[in-house]
């Protein structure tokens, strides 16, 4: 190198985890999630493929989703991962990780905690999804799932519609604490249903569970419904009847994830459905599709969880830490 030579930026920022919740709110979420599904569509961002392994020891799934987005120049991924044995450790079984990349250069830019992120993340597609496509009228909102992500998922939702109802089902009724709970927070009444109940009285429907087989039924949803399904994001996994599927106007995240580990992969594997009928939720966003077109549509929003979106938030979050200071610097 020369005299000339600029001196490069070599520190790496890091975001610890414990900083995260005072940095993203669900809005700043909702706004980088949103962007990113326009961009998705606007083919100006895309994925990687997804790698996810069992890897033989300690029971652990392991695995990266990546990406980048020409538009913000995020690039990037998301190591995550499935550690049974955590909780007896003091740690959360699910653990990630967002590293990015200076799009320039390739340098690695930033190291941030990703297990707050995830949940918010998840938490803005589906809010996203409310926004664009649930009836306007919308005011009984209907949960099923009552882990650790719903809460976020129904935080998220009700800043979409003025709900004034949760309703809420689970697999295990004595996990559904955790939404009445929540519910009461947004000082929103709760009722426990079955799903025929949930199914009668909901406009906005959020699915999210581990399942791997479908709980909620096509005949138990009425015309105008819109339906989030946000568990199913591996291969066998499926929370609706298929033929709900049909149904609906199906819109996703990204079509490759929808019909390969989303909820379409079982439409999609007993003909019912194909992948040129899924609907990226961008295109709505865009203006390019007219999402819903009559109070009468089912429409069903497929959120598989794409590389992308781990990296718009995170992205976001090294933004925020470095100008409130609570970002580390180190020379890499
Ligand atoms: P969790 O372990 O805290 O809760 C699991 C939920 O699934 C609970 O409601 C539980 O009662 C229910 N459940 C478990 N076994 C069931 C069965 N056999 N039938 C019906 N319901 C069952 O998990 P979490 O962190 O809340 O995540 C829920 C799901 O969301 C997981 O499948 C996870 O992989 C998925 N997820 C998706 C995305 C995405 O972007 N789409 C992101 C994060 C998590």
């Amino acid at each position: 190198m020369g005299l000339d030579t600029p001196k490069a930026d070599t520190a790496v920022t890091i975001v610890p985890e414990a900083e995260i919740a005072g940095l993203i709110t669900p809005q700043i979420a909702f706004d980088a999630v949103e962007a990113t599904f326009a961009a998705m569509a606007r083919k100006s961002a895309y994925n990687f493929p997804v790698i996810r392994e069992s890897i033989g020891h300690a029971d652990a799934l392991y695995g990266f989703k990546s990406g980048f987005d020409r538009d913000s120049l995020a690039l990037g991924l998301k190591s995550g991962g499935y550690w049974p044995g955590n909780e007896a450790k003091g740690l959360t079984n699910h653990q990630s990780t967002v590293i990015l990349f200076d799009a320039d250069t390739g340098r690695v830019k930033a190291l941030v905690g990703g297990n707050l992120l995830t949940a918010l993340r998840t938490a803005a597609a589906s809010a996203v999804s409310i926004k664009h496509l649930a009836r306007k009228q919308a005011r009984v909102l209907g949960m099923i799932g009552a882990g650790h992500q719903s809460a976020f998922q129904m935080r998220a939702a009700v800043a979409q519609r003025d709900f004034d109802k949760v309703l809420g089902w689970n697999y295990h009724p004595e996990m559904l604490s955790r939404l009445e709970q929540t519910a009461t927070e947004l000082g929103l009444p709760f009722e426990a249903v079955s799903l025929d109940d949930l199914g009668a009285q909901a406009d906005v429907i959020i699915s999210i569970t581990s399942s791997f087989d479908p709980i909620l039924m096509d005949a138990q949803v009425r015309p105008g419904t819109h339906v989030a399904c946000m568990g199913t994001d591996t291969k066998g996994k499926q929370e609706v009847e298929a033929a709900l599927l049909t149904r609906a106007t199906v819109f996703t995240d990204e079509i490759a994830q929808s019909v390969s580990i989303g909820e379409a992969q079982h439409a999609i594997a007993n003909g019912t459905l194909s992948a040129d009928q899924i609907v990226e939720i961008g295109a709505v966003i865009n203006g390019d599709h007219a999402g819903r077109t009559s109070e009468e549509d089912i429409t069903l929003f497929d959120g598989t969880g794409v590389g992308l979106q781990d990296l718009a938030v995170a992205r976001v979050a090294v933004d925020l830490a470095q100008d409130s200071g609570v970002a580390l610097k180190v020379d890499f």
